[in-house]
């Protein structure tokens, strides 16, 4: 992944305090701040003793932590060193939601965040895809767009807030149903 220059924040800024170590970092984690949107919002480096108190930290904060041992070629970082995207929640811009791309908005109108495929690791009959989308003016409420392709064409759904939050509900009813008639 290509790192692209962030702000300077101090890690008074952060919700959480890494070890002050200084040894060379080994690992990275990844930071995200939202699951719907899966938005990186940074990336801790740490040690090879520090990695279990690194992703504690993050995720008492209310965050997701991703650990991964590749830091990419070239790469070198003390541990406890954290890199904060500008697209990220700490590089909150109002110009756009925190979830925001911010590829192209004033060109497109709107506002999208990043696609996330809904991935089962199967084959499946359609591939599903779901963004959140706005559109640019200053009343504009968040839609979700969900894409459904398959080898024919596609089709596209636009889900106010309201429904996808029914929708949820009306989902997890269906799990823990499909789920106890299984048994
Ligand atoms: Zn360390
Ligand atoms: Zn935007």
């Amino acid at each position: 992944m290509a790192l692209i220059a962030s702000e300077v924040r101090t890690m008074r800024d952060l919700p959480f305090r890494l070890a002050d170590c200084g040894a060379p970092a080994v690992g990275r984690i990844e930071i995200y701040s939202d699951l719907l949107t899966e938005s990186l919002d940074g990336v801790a480096y740490v040690c090879r003793t520090h990695p279990e108190a690194a992703a504690r930290a993050i995720t008492a904060a209310g965050l997701t932590a991703s650990m991964s041992w590749n830091l990419p070629p070239g790469v070198v970082r003390m541990c406890g060193h954290v890199h904060l995207f500008p697209t990220g929640m700490w590089g909150a811009d109002d110009r756009h939601p925190r979830w925001c791309d911010r590829h192209d908005c004033a060109q497109r109108g709107e506002h999208r965040s990043r696609t996330s495929e809904i991935n089962t690791s199967r084959p499946e009959a359609y591939l599903v895809a779901v963004a959140l989308v706005q559109a640019g003016h200053a009343a504009a409420e968040p839609v979700v767009v969900l894409n459904a392709t398959d080898d024919t064409g596609g089709a596209q759904v636009v889900l106010s807030i309201g429904q996808v939050r029914a929708l949820r509900y009306r989902l997890g009813r269906s799990l823990d149903a499909a789920g106890r008639s299984r048994r």
